[in-house]
C-alpha cells in the first residue's frame, strides 16, 4: 500500500471530529475500513458537512454518517477502465484488491491537471522555425532577429529594441549601458523575482529593498523617496504580475535626484501607465521571453530604449564588447547575451498574436472576478484607475484568519483538486544571497508574501477551466465556512 492512501484510511469508529481534522490535511475523501482492511465506506468533506447539518454531533462515529455505497474500481482492471467511472459526483475513486482492500485511489488531479501557465504556439511558431532551419540561419545572424526587434519597437510605439538572451541579461545590460557599477546603489522592490537583484549584484552595485503597495503589489514611490541616498544611481520598478508601477511619482523622483530608471517589465509585457505602454517610460524596459511568460522564445528577452546611445552600447556589450567599426576590437570585456534566429522566428510568431493572448487574459480576469467576488476570504486584484493590468497571473492575497487556514494550505486542497498554483516571490531582504545589500522595512511585502497565490491563467485557458478552478475554490470555502461555523 502507498504511504499516499495511508493518510485516507480511518477506521469504523472515527468521529466528525476526527475525520474533519483528517480532511484538513487536504486528503479529499475518507476511506473507513474495518479490522481486517477491508473498504466499508467513504466520506468527503460534503458528506462531512451534510452530516452536520443533519444535526450529527462531532463525536457521531464514522459508521453512523459514512456513505456505504460508493463506486469502486479493481486493481486488476484496465487503467482506463477505472479512469472512466471518475465523474463530475465520483471525483475520488478508491481501488480495491480481490479482497475489497483499498490499495489505490485515482482522483480528478489523475485524470485532469490544469497547470498554472501553458505557453500557446499554433500560429506561425512551427512554419517560421522550419524556415530557419530550411535556410541555415540558425544562429544569432539571421532575418527573423531584425524582424522580431522591428515588430517589437512597433508593438511598443517606438524605441529601439534589442534581443537578448533572457530578461535577466538584457536588464544586465541596461545597467552597464547605464552606467551603474561599483559603489553605486539601486533601489528594487522586495517583493520580486531575485533576477531583478541578482543584475544589481552582477554589474558590483548594490542593491537596496524597499516595501511595495498594498494595493498594487509593485514598488511604493514613498519607500523609494525614503531610501534614496548621494550614492542612489538608478531604481528598477518591476510591474508585478502584469501590474504597471506608479510611474509617474517615479520618474519624478530620478528627475529631482538625477537616477537612471529601469523598467523590469518581464512580466508585463503589454501593461500600461495612463495609458502609455509600460517599458518605454523610464531609461531601458526589459522583457522576458521565458516559456511561462505573457510571450515566449523558449529562453529570452528584449531590451528596449529610446535612446540610441544607450542601444549602441547595450548592442556592443551584448556582442562580447567589440566595436562595429574594426573587427576583433574590444572596447569592453562585454557579453554573449544573444537570441539565436530560431528564438527570435518563435517570438515574432507570438508577438502576432499578442492582442489575442491580452483579450483571452481579459475574459478570464473578468470570469474569475464575477465567479469570486462572493468571497471576503479572499482579495482579489486590482487595476489602479491609472493602469492596465495584463495580469500575467491572476494573483490573490487570502484572508487566513476568515478562511481558517493558511494560504499553503489552500493551495494543497486545490492541487489535491488537480489545480496547480503558485505562492507569490518570497522577499527578498532576508534571503542569504543578499545580505550585502541594504533593507528598508517592508512590512507589505512580507504580508503579500504569505498570504498571495497565483491561479491558472494561461494563454490556452478556457472559460470551462476558470469554472472549474472556482467550482473547486468554493467547494473548499463552502466546507470550511460550515467547519467554522460548528467549532465556533
Ligand atoms: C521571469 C522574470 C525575470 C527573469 O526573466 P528571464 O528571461 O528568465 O531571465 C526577471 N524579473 C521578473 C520580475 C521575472 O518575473
Amino acid at each position: 500500500m502507498t504511504a499516499k492512501i495511508a493518510r485516507n484510511l480511518m477506521p469504523l469508529n472515527a468521529t466528525v471530529r476526527d475525520v474533519m481534522a483528517r480532511l484538513n490535511e487536504a486528503v479529499g475523501v475518507i476511506l473507513f475500513v474495518d479490522d481486517g482492511g477491508k473498504l466499508q465506506g467513504v466520506a468527503t468533506d460534503g458528506d462531512v458537512r451534510r452530516a452536520i447539518l443533519n444535526g450529527r454531533g462531532l463525536d457521531t462515529p464514522a459508521a453512523d454518517f459514512m456513505i456505504r455505497q460508493f463506486t469502486f474500481g479493481r486493481d486488476d482492471a484496465e487503467p482506463t477502465a477505472n479512469l472512466a467511472l471518475l465523474t463530475e459526483r465520483v471525483r475520488h475513486l478508491p481501488i480495491l484488491d480481490a479482497d475489497g482492500r483499498p490499495v489505490e485511489l485515482l482522483t480528478w488531479a489523475n485524470l485532469w491537471a490544469l497547470p498554472l501557465i501553458q505557453p500557446s504556439l499554433g500560429g506561425n511558431e512551427s512554419r517560421y522555425v522550419n524556415d530557419c532551419l530550411a535556410t541555415g540561419w540558425i544562429s544569432s545572424q539571421g532575418p527573423y532577429i531584425e524582424k522580431f526587434q522591428s515588430a517589437f519597437a512597433e508593438y511598443m510605439g517606438g524605441g529601439k529594441a534589442l534581443c537578448t538572451s533572457s530578461c535577466t541579461t538584457a536588464l544586465h545590460l541596461a545597467l552597464e549601458a547605464l552606467g551603474i557599477g561599483a559603489g553605486d546603489e539601486v533601489i528594487v522592490p522586495d517583493l520580486t523575482f531575485g533576477a531583478t537583484a541578482n543584475v544589481v549584484i552582477h554589474a558590483n552595485a548594490t542593491p537596496v529593498f524597499v516595501d511595495i503597495d498594498p494595493i498594487t503589489w509593485t514598488i511604493d514611490p514613498k519607500a523609494i523617496a525614503a531610501a534614496i541616498t548621494p550614492r542612489t544611481k538608478a531604481i528598477i520598478p518591476v510591474h508585478l504580475y502584469g501590474h504597471p508601477c506608479d510611474m509617474g511619482p517615479i520618474m519624478e523622483l530620478a528627475r529631482q535626484h538625477n537616477l537612471k530608471v529601469i523598467e523590469d517589465c518581464a512580466e508585463s509585457l503589454g501593461a500600461e501607465y495612463q495609458g502609455r505602454k509600460a517599458g518605454l517610460i523610464g531609461d531601458v524596459g526589459c522583457f522576458s521571453f521565458f516559456a511561462n511568460k505573457v510571450i515566449t522564445t523558449g529562453e529570452g528577452g528584449m531590451a528596449i530604449t529610446r535612446s540610441p546611445e544607450v542601444a549602441a552600447q547595450m548592442a556592443i556589450l551584448r556582442d562580447h564588447g567589440m566595436t562595429r567599426e574594426r573587427r576583433y576590437w574590444h572596447l569592453h570585456a562585454g557579453y554573449n547575451y544573444r537570441m539565436t534566429n530560431l528564438q527570435a522566428a518563435i517570438g515574432l510568431a507570438q508577438l502576432e498574436r499578442i492582442e489575442i493572448f491580452l483579450k483571452r487574459r481579459d475574459d478570464l480576469v473578468r470570469r474569475y472576478n464575477t465567479y469570486l467576488a462572493g468571497f471576503p476570504e479572499l482579495g482579489l486584484p486590482t487595476q489602479a484607475p491609472w493602469a492596465r493590468n495584463i495580469y500575467w497571473l491572476y494573483s490573490l492575497a487570502v484572508r487566513p484568519e476568515r478562511l481558517g487556514m493558511t494560504r499553503d494550505q489552500f493551495s494543497a486542497m486545490l492541487s489535491e483538486r488537480g489545480i496547480e498554483t503558485r505562492p507569490v516571490f518570497q522577499p527578498l531582504h532576508g534571503q542569504p544571497a543578499y545580505r550585502s545589500g541594504i533593507a528598508h522595512p517592508c512590512p507589505v511585502s512580507a504580508d503579500i508574501a504569505e498570504r498571495g497565490i497565483s491561479l491558472p491563467t494561461g494563454n490556452e485557458m478556457s472559460g470551462n477551466d476558470v469554472d472549474r478552478v472556482c467550482d473547486a475554490i468554493t467547494s473548499i470555502l463552502r466546507t470550511q465556512r460550515v467547519y467554522r461555523a460548528q467549532s465556533a
